[in-house]
C-alpha cells in the first residue's frame, strides 16, 4: 500500500486539461471550477513569459525571472517543466501546488501542454484523468488567437505550429472535448469527472 504523503494514498485526484493555445481552455477550466460540484482546485504553474493584460502573479501564474525559474528547477521544485515555444519561454508545474491540493482531498487541475501531460503520465505515481480540449478546427483556432490581440505575428505563427503538433497528439488523452460553446464544454467535462468519481468510489 502507498506510503503516507504518497500521492496515491490521498483522496485527491489529478486532472490534466490540455489543448492548443487559443482552444479556450483557460476560460473553460475557470468556469468548470465555478460550476462543477466537485472539490476542484487549480494548480498554478510558473512561467518566464510576460504577464498579459489582466493576468495576476500568483493567480494566473507565478511569473518568474529566467534565473529564478532555473534555480527552482535545479532545486527539484517542478513536477515537470518545459520550454514550450520557439520563443523560449519556460513553463512548469510546481510539485508543491500538486501535493498541497491532493493532500487536502482536492481534484487538482493541471492546465498544461501535451509534453507536460506526457511527463506526468510517465511518472507512475499518478493516474491522472486526461482531457483534451480542441477548438473544432485550425481555422477557428487561428481566429481566436488573432481575436485575443495579445500576440505578435511571430508569436501567433509559433503558437499555430505548436497547436498543429498538439492536435496530432490528442489520441494520448482519455477524453476529447470540442469547445463549440463554453457552457457545453464545461457540462461535458463536469460529466466526465463525475463518471470517474462514481467508478472509483465503488472500488
Ligand atoms: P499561455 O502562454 O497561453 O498561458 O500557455 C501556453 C502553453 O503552455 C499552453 O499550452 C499551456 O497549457 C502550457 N502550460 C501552461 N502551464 C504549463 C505548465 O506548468 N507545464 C507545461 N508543460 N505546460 C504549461
Amino acid at each position: 500500500s502507498p506510503a503516507p504523503g504518497d500521492p496515491a494514498s490521498s483522496k485527491g485526484k489529478l486532472v490534466i486539461i490540455s489543448g492548443p493555445s487559443g482552444s479556450g481552455k483557460s476560460t473553460v477550466t475557470k468556469r468548470l471550477r465555478e460550476v462543477c460540484p466537485l472539490p476542484l482546485a487549480a494548480s498554478i504553474s510558473a512561467t518566464t513569459r510576460e504577464p498579459r493584460d489582466g493576468e495576476v502573479d500568483g493567480v494566473d501564474y507565478f511569473f518568474l525571472s529566467e534565473e529564478e525559474f532555473q534555480r527552482r528547477r535545479e532545486a527539484g521544485e517542478f513536477l515537470e517543466s518545459k520550454q514550450v515555444f520557439s520563443l523560449g519561454h519556460w513553463y512548469g508545474t510546481l510539485a508543491d501546488q500538486v501535493a498541497t491540493g491532493l493532500n487536502a482531498g482536492k481534484w487538482v487541475i493541471l492546465e498544461i501542454d501535451v509534453q507536460g501531460a506526457l511527463a506526468v503520465l510517465e511518472d507512475h505515481r499518478y493516474a491522472p484523468i486526461t482531457i483534451f480540449i480542441h477548438p473544432g478546427s485550425m481555422t477557428e483556432l487561428e481566429r481566436r488567437l488573432r481575436d485575443r490581440g495579445t500576440e505578435t505575428e511571430v508569436a501567433i505563427q509559433a503558437r499555430l505550429k505548436t497547436a498543429a503538433g498538439e492536435m496530432e497528439s490528442r489520441s494520448v488523452y482519455q477524453h476529447q472535448v470540442i469547445n463549440d460553446t463554453v457552457d457545453q464544454a464545461v457540462d461535458e467535462i463536469c460529466h466526465i469527472l463525475q463518471i470517474h468519481k462514481e467508478s472509483t468510489s465503488c472500488s
